[in-house]
């Protein structure tokens, strides 16, 4: 029997997107200094892992720390440390229907199943919830304030003193050590895998640091201790020989034996594939691999290299810190998953750009997107365009469109952006809410043209070229002295598009021209070149014709 030594290195191979997300979260959580990044491995020294339930549960808490609902809780301290000094001189309504707001908040995140499983590991002669429980404002009357500001203020300092005792309760070190940590339990770790150990459902009570300490770091060390030269198994990720097959998939969320799952890109694990202690443990670094915004994860699989896999990674979570610094929106995760690429774009020649696939996790199962070099490329071409469409959106059947995620998801899924192109332009030209101006679905085709130059070679117009189609449209409307008339032109040259019916968006046009004694510009024969023309001119046009008019055109933006 072997004796384990304190420099025994032990090694983790990339192989696929599950085992990659893995690893990479494992760097996560122990750092980059603390590892041996190779090309295509990495190699950590056996010490790490000897308590590595701390560093597992702390990463979650650290990471995730400003959208905790703990944050929340411990905020208002500073306010109430404000009042105090201040003696409460400037103390105004709104601060006290601030106040008991935040009670509301307190008591409901307070009494919540994971505070409420934290308590009893909490040695402390305190009783948290009972405290919370007593901790009542009676609401300010009418006029209360003015009239009697002496005794409101002396109500407030009463529940600042209980606050007091919140305040120390869990500021404790060992609730600061537990309670961030259950919480993410709840909400993040919970998403890579369930149903063993501290998240199975019998086991949610207790210490969870030993239930992880016993269930995944324990059992890696006894197997590390073990003789394994008359073994007869292989652990089916890295072929270390295992006694029994007793460690299954069935843990990893999306990726275990559910016969339900019929997407093709899952996993098809057969049933006798079993798994060794030492990768069981990777595996539960998953959700540290990932980016959560809320219900939406991420991850990259650029397994190029150990070291590109963790920077693309680490880009997007900084980005996604970056683009939430003043607000958080699921929507978000696209545009730092677009920022990082293009980031990486601008330190790789334009030949080194590879195939890159795309992990997203939504709605408790995983989306995946290979994004090809020429969808790469189309969204660096479109660096400068595509932030333009931030803010920008619709809304169709009474739901709300986001343009930036649904540009980047149509791309994503190798799709051109006219019929998302033609959806603005229809709700806009039938009065519906659009928060999208002309610029903005100019900026649109734009993107949409380098899409179509990378997939089929098409000869892009320029955009003066664009922008001279769309202001003929706009003055071609103006033209009109009767505005209904020149709206129905431009919703029946929208049909023509949609249909895909060149003679039929040439006749109106012509038609419209003859009418209104007007030459017709000469572009209008490139119509005939090719479909990707076709909808270019005509879409830009109609852009004019229902759009507003840009400044130099002068008029009103409500016309
Ligand atoms: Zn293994």
């Amino acid at each position: 029997m072997s004796e384990l030594a304190e420099n025994d290195i032990i090694e983790f191979r990339l192989n696929s997107w599950l085992e990659n997300a893995a690893i990479c979260g494992l760097v996560n959580i122990l750092g980059e200094d603390h590892v041996t990044i190779k090309n295509q491995s990495i190699e950590v020294p056996l010490s790490e892992f000897v308590n590595f339930e701390e560093v597992y549960f702390n990463y979650f808490a650290k990471q995730y720390e400003k959208l905790s609902s703990f944050t929340k809780i411990l905020a208002y301290e500073a306010e109430m440390a404000r009042q105090q000094q201040d003696n409460f001189s400037h103390f105004t309504r709104k601060d006290y229907d601030r106040l008991q707001k935040y009670l509301t908040d307190l008591k409901r995140y307070g009494t919540s199943n994971s505070y409420k499983a934290v308590y009893p590991l909490i040695e402390s002669s305190v009783d948290i919830e009972g405290l919370l429980k007593s901790i009542k404002l009676d609401k300010l009357k009418k006029n209360e304030l003015e009239q009697n500001r002496e005794q409101v203020v002396e109500r407030v300092k009463k529940l600042y003193e209980q606050l007091d005792k919140v305040y120390v309760y869990f500021k404790r070190a060992d609730v600061q050590r537990y309670l961030p940590a259950k919480i993410q339990i709840y909400s993040v770790i919970n998403k890579g895998y369930s149903d063993v150990s501290f998240l199975n459902r019998q086991e949610s009570k207790g210490d969870f640091f030993e239930k992880y300490h016993q269930y995944f770091v324990s059992s890696m060390m006894n197997y590390l201790n073990e003789e394994h030269k008359k073994d007869k198994l292989t652990c089916s990720n890295c072929h270390r020989p295992i006694k029994k097959g007793d460690l299954s998939y069935s843990f990893i969320n999306q990726a275990g034996y559910d016969a339900n799952r019929k997407q093709s890109n899952a996993w098809d694990f057969n049933n006798d594939l079993y798994m060794c202690p030492i990768c069981r443990l990777m595996y539960t670094c998953i959700p540290a691999g990932f980016t959560y915004v809320y219900n939406q994860g991420l991850f990259v699989n650029d397994n190029h290299t150990l070291q590109s896999l963790i920077d693309v990674n680490k880009g997007i979570r900084l980005n996604v810190l970056e683009l939430n610094k003043t607000d958080v929106r699921s929507k978000n995760t696209y545009a730092a998953l677009i920022r990082t690429l293009q980031d990486q774009m601008n330190r790789q020649s334009r030949k080194e750009i590879q195939d890159i696939q795309v992990i997203r996790y939504e709605n408790e199962r995983y989306y995946f997107n290979l994004l090809p070099k020429h969808i790469l490329r189309t969204i660096n071409m479109s660096k400068e365009k595509l932030p333009q469409l931030f803010n920008a959106g619709f809304t169709l059947n009474s739901e709300s469109h986001y343009l930036y995620p649904e540009v980047v998801d149509s791309l994503m899924n190798n799709t051109n952006l006219f019929r998302l192109i033609h959806q603005i332009l229809r709700v806009k030209a039938t009065g519906g809410q659009v928060y999208t101006s002309s610029n903005q679905i100019m900026k649109m085709i734009e993107i949409n043209q380098n899409f179509l130059k990378e997939l089929i070679q098409m000869t892009p117009l320029e955009p003066q070229e664009l922008e001279r189609i769309r202001r003929d449209g706009y003055f071609f409307k103006k033209e009109y002295a009767n505005k209904r008339k020149g709206d129905s032109v431009g919703l029946r040259l929208l049909n023509a598009l949609k249909v895909n019916d060149r003679n039929a968006f040439m006749d109106i046009l012509l038609n419209s021209y003859m009418y209104l004694n007007k030459q017709v510009p000469h572009y209008f024969t490139e119509v005939f070149s090719d479909d990707e023309h076709y909808k270019t001119i005509g879409y830009c046009f109609v852009t004019g014709m229902i759009g507003e008019a840009h400044n130099a055109e002068g008029g009103n933006e409500n016309e």
